[in-house]
């Protein structure tokens, strides 16, 4: 019998360790192991790799990621209740899962964990993205993790994935898109969940680019999109007045229009904007 066989089914985890639901940590829980896997494949081939899941709660993911092929797993949990149901999971497979009870966005996980490493987590959605940010804005470029796999609100990976032209274009777009590759891989309906959410949810997968798509300085480019978005009905000539004087003459050197709206430039264009206004600074 394999490990992933031996050990109880997760409604029986739930049960026997007490891990109602709680709303305050964003819990809602995937039971069903084939659902699981289906989401570990989404991270890749795992062999060979460590993976960081983060909010494992009772381990139905990270059962999948260890039957994947993980060569090592990290999951951070903020919920001690927890503790107890993991630790049946790493008898299970020894020396190849690590759990840290911690809040995830106080941990620096870096010292755990071996490259090449993949992030995979079902986590709250706020601090999904969070993470997201703090994960494609480290100090260094490469970052720590070749691959994101990561369960958002549908609503919220649409964003990530937006195109120019569309509603959802934005600043976790450009962010998302500047650095790394991403798209939706997988939708889930409420019913997946226990309890269910509300809301539909999506797996988007992130693969970092080796250098971002075009070049341009992170902070000016970040200064020059959120101006633009912040009053993203505004021509950019308007909405990108207090990030240079001569702001029409800045986006003429881009080659941009100054008449164009913010959800109208690629980010090739954000990116020709920050290299203009940086030369200006
Ligand atoms: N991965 C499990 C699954 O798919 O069934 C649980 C998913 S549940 C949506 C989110 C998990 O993240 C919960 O177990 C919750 O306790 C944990 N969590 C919430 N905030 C966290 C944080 N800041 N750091 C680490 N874990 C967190």
């Amino acid at each position: 019998m394999s490990a992933i066989d031996r050990l109880p089914p997760l409604r029986e985890v739930i049960a026997t360790h007490e891990l109602s639901a709680k709303k305050s940590l964003g819990q809602n829980f995937l039971l069903d192991l084939n659902l699981t896997a289906k989401i570990a494949r989404q991270a890749g081939d795992l062999t060979g790799c460590d993976v960081l899941e983060v909010g494992p709660g009772p381990g139905g993911l990270t059962r999948g990621l260890l039957a994947e092929g993980a060569r090592r797993v990290l999951a951070v949990e903020k919920d001690p209740r927890c503790m107890a149901a993991l630790a049946e999971i790493s008898a299970e497979y020894p020396d190849r899962l690590e759990v840290i009870n911690a809040d995830a966005l106080d941990l620096d996980v870096t010292a755990h964990l071996t490259p090449p490493i993949r992030v995979v987590a079902n986590l709250p959605y706020n601090v999904g993205t969070e993470l997201l940010v703090r994960w494609l804005t480290p100090a260094q470029w490469p970052p720590f993790w070749d691959s994101l796999t990561l369960m958002f609100q549908k609503e919220v990976a649409e964003r990530i994935v937006a195109q120019p032209g569309s509603k959802t274009y934005g600043r976790l777009a450009i962010l998302s898109q500047w650095r790394a590759e991403a798209k939706i891989v997988m939708t889930l309906p409420p019913e997946a969940f226990t309890p269910p959410p509300k809301i539909h949810s999506a797996v988007v997968h992130l693969t970092r680019r080796e250098t971002p798509l075009f070049p341009a300085d992170y902070k000016v480019l970040s200064r020059v999109v959120a101006a633009a978005f912040n009053q993203r009905r505004k021509m950019l000539r308007a909405s990108l007045k207090g990030v240079a004087p001569n702001i029409e003459e800045v986006l003429k050197e881009a080659g941009l229009e100054p008449t164009l709206r913010a959800e109208q430039v690629s980010i090739e264009g954000f990116c020709a904007l920050a290299r203009a206004v940086a030369g200006k600074g």
